[in-house]
Parts: C-alpha cells; sequence; structure tokens
C-alpha cells in the first residue's frame, strides 16, 4: 500500500522547511512519518491513508469540545456570512470579553489578539512598561511563545542571566531575563534578593505542560505572589495552555482555592478561547490594561485581532463549556483514563507515574511525579519512543514528544477511554 503520509510528508518538505509549519509536528523526537490529517469529528480524525485515531492532543488544547461541534461549527458558518475580517471594532469582541472576564475575575479588561505567542510578547512588555522595569524571571520547561525575550534558558549557576535558546536571538536580547528551576524557592529568594527592584514580572505556567504536565507547588506558587507583591512586580500567569482547560476559571481558580486571595496580575490566555481558530489574549486590573495603547503608551496592535470568526469559534466554545455539569464530566473522564493508564503500567510493571486538573493531563515513565524540568528530562524516551509508535499504531494519538501534555475533549466517550486504556495495555506489556 503507498503511504499517503510519507507521500505527503516528502512532498511538503520540498516547499515547507522540515515539512511542518510548528517543529513538533515532524515527529523527530520520537522518528516515523508525521499523520497528515484530512479530516476530524468529536474524538477522532482521519490520516491521508484513511486510519481513524482517537485524538488526545486536539490541536494541543483548543479543542475542548472535539472535533466539528455543531453549535461551534453553526457561530462560524454564521459569521463567515457576515463577512471574514473588518479591521474595525465588532460587538463580538466585546462579548467575548465579557464571557473571558466573567469566568476570570482577575482580569478587569482583556485584549484579544492572535497567538499565544503574541500574548505572551505583549504581556511581558506591558508589565515592562507599567513598571519602568526591564528584568523579569521566567522558569526552565516553561514556554511562553517564542518571542525572543523568551527563548532563553539557564546561564550556569544560580541568578545568572539566561543564554538563547534559537539562533538569531541576540544574546542582548536575553540579558534581562532570569531563568530559575521550577518549584524551587531558594533560587525564587535568591533572585529577588539580588534583583527584586530591578524586576518587570515573574512569568509562569501554573500547571507546565510545556514539561509534561507539571504543578507549580502551592508553598511555591504562595512564595512567588509574596515576593512579586513586595518588590513591586507583577506575577504574570501564562495560562495559554491551562485556560478554560483544568477549570472553567483556568489553573489561578484551582489555586486559589488552596491559597485563599489568591490572583496574579496579568493574565495570558489562547488556545481554548479561541475554540480552534487562531485568538488569544491578555488581560490583568484595569490600572495596568489602560497602560496600553490608546489610552497608554505601551503600544500593542494587530491587523487580525479580534478576528469576527475567531472570536464566534471562541465565544460558542466558552458558552458550551460553561454549561453546568460540564466541567465534572470532563473531569471524570480525563481522570479515568489517568487511572486506566496507571493501573495498565502498574500490572506490565512498568515505571509510571500521572497527574491530571479537568481535561489535561501526563505521564511519566518515572516512579514518581518529576518537580522540574532536569527531573522531566530522566524520563526514558526510548521508552517512550516505542510507547508512542505503539499507540499509534493501535490507533490512539498522543504528543510525539515526552515532555508535552494530553488533553481529553467532552466528544470522548468511556468507550474510548476503555479501549485506549486496553491498547495501552498491551503496548506496556513490550516495554
Ligand atoms: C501554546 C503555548 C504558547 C504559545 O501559543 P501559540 O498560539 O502557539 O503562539 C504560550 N504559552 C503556553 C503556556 C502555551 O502552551
Amino acid at each position: 500500500m503507498t503511504d499517503r503520509n510519507q507521500q505527503l510528508f516528502d512532498r511538503a518538505a520540498q516547499v515547507i522547511p522540515g515539512g511542518v509549519n510548528s517543529p513538533v509536528r515532524a515527529f523527530r523526537a520520537v522518528g516515523g512519518t508525521p499523520r497528515f490529517v484530512q479530516r476530524a469529528q468529536g474524538a477522532y480524525f482521519w490520516d491521508a491513508n484513511g486510519q481513524q485515531y482517537t485524538d488526545y492532543i486536539g490541536s494541543w488544547g483548543p479543542m475542548i469540545l472535539g472535533h466539528g461541534h455543531p453549535a461551534v461549527l453553526e457561530a462560524v458558518q454564521k459569521a463567515a456570512l457576515d463577512g471574514f475580517s473588518f479591521g474595525a471594532p465588532t460587538e463580538r469582541e466585546i462579548e467575548l470579553a465579557e464571557e473571558i472576564l466573567k469566568h476570570v475575575p482577575s482580569m478587569e479588561m482583556v485584549r484579544l489578539v492572535s497567538s499565544g505567542t503574541e500574548a505572551g510578547m505583549s504581556a511581558l512588555r506591558l508589565a515592562r512598561g507599567a513598571t519602568g522595569r526591564n528584568k523579569f524571571i521566567k522558569f526552565e520547561g516553561c514556554y511562553h511563545g517564542h518571542a525572543d525575550a523568551l527563548l532563553v534558558k539557564a546561564g550556569s549557576g544560580l541568578a545568572t542571566f539566561g543564554n538563547p535558546t534559537s539562533a538569531g536571538v541576540p544574546p542582548e536580547v536575553v540579558r534581562d531575563t532570569l531563568v530559575l528551576e521550577y518549584n524551587n524557592i531558594t533560587a525564587l529568594e535568591e533572585a529577588f534578593a539580588l534583583h527584586g527592584k530591578e524586576l518587570a514580572c515573574v512569568m509562569i505556567e501554573p500547571i507546565a505542560g510545556n514539561m509534561n504536565f507539571v504543578r507549580a507547588s502551592v508553598p511555591f506558587m504562595q512564595r512567588c505572589r509574596e515576593l512579586c507583591t513586595e518588590h513591586g512586580a507583577l506575577f504574570v500567569f501564562d495560562e495559554v495552555m491551562t485556560g478554560f482547560r483544568v477549570a472553567l476559571g483556568s489553573a489561578q481558580s484551582v489555586y486559589a482555592q488552596l491559597i485563599p486571595g489568591f490572583k496574579p496580575d496579568l493574565t495570558v490566555l489562547g488556545k481554548v478561547i479561541g475554540g480552534g481558530m487562531p485568538l488569544a489574549a491578555f488581560g490583568g486590573p484595569r490600572e495596568i490594561m489602560r497602560q496600553l495603547a490608546p489610552t497608554g503608551p505601551v503600544y500593542q496592535a494587530g491587523t487580525l485581532s479580534g478576528n469576527p470568526v475567531a472570536t464566534a469559534c471562541g465565544l460558542a466554545t466558552l458558552k458550551e463549556i460553561a454549561k453546568p455539569g460540564f466541567w465534572d464530566a470532563l473531569s471524570a473522564r480525563t481522570q479515568s483514563l489517568v487511572d486506566g493508564l496507571q493501573g495498565a503500567a502498574a500490572s506490565a510493571g512498568v515505571p509510571f507515574s500521572a497527574d491530571c486538573q479537568g481535561g489535561m493531563f501526563g505521564f511519566f515513565l518515572l516512579p514518581e511525579l518529576p518537580q522540574n524540568y532536569a527531573k522531566v528530562m530522566t524520563s526514558d524516551s526510548p521508552k517512550f519512543n516505542k510507547l508512542f509508535h505503539g499507540l499509534l499504531d493501535g490507533g490512539v494519538y498522543i504528543a510525539p514528544a515526552l515532555y508535552e501534555a494530553g488533553f481529553v475533549s467532552a466528544a470522548h466517550t468511556e468507550a474510548d477511554i476503555a479501549e485506549t486504556v486496553r491498547v495501552a495495555a498491551d503496548v506496556f506489556k513490550t516495554l
């Protein structure tokens, strides 16, 4: 049989660098041929060979309702008939902004943009503009999009400034980026002691989904909040992945239940709020958000920002996930996947740990959940690659790299989960 996926990948490689428009899609980490998606419906998609897969990526998070949800589809079709883009304001932008603010009360105002990268980059600029400071802290293993100042890894030693992780990023651009170990309170305190008065912000993924699934510990989160407040730095939650994915109130609502009165200063959103369309946002208190152009000195703009079709898609998605019972059902489904995988791994004697929140999950081929990037990287990658391909051959599509989170949608049924666990149990026996 001719492999249409391989044919398309070869053809793509002639005109698109690496054959893909975002690197992880190329299967470099796991080897093999990327699946070219022909169409998707509910919890499944079909590749160019007509092979069906149960989808646990969901476009890396956005497809929380599954593919082709009827209410979302209708909203998008209706919006498209009224015009694709105007470069002038529309009522739906207000509706989406109001819907977001209703569920994430730390935000009083929000600006809509087109990608998580753009939102993260703009939030950083705003934090710097609002505080008049340049330096900021990020954590190793957290991804905040590919803006220059954020493509940085830790330098040598504690509390030193970082090195670029990409060619084309001048060292000067990351000179003010301080990269610390996630969940390390000592390093955090040391950094604030040295640089506290020069820090514009601390930027964090509250549940880090770009190193699979690692929660910020409650004491660590609490200390971040205290130190930011004490030193006049803004605490920026990058919830591009976790926003409207781990809970209706996003990850900050999960921490607010554990830490009374807890809230970040700025929040960055993406993925789910666009429901699969290019849409992202950042927001916070009025007095900070008014620092943005046109009311303030921090410039930020976008031709397609608040795009009418994207806002229709996002709004319809948020309306669905705000319905009673949605989160209980989604959380139960995700939990049953995690429990099932855990049981299957235990039966096969494979070291395994897993965690989940709402519709997001992660697992490691490690006996205990790691707390930082260095520990995540000790996960057995040859074994993961075997697991990945075993699942793929069995019609189960998870992220093609061990440092990525997974996603369950409302379209996944208990039968889908049971079938996935059955496939996984067979693969675990071969590891
Ligand atoms: C996906 C992601 C981004 C980047 O969003 P894009 O839309 O891919 O630019 C930023 N931060 C986090 C936490 C993400 O998961």
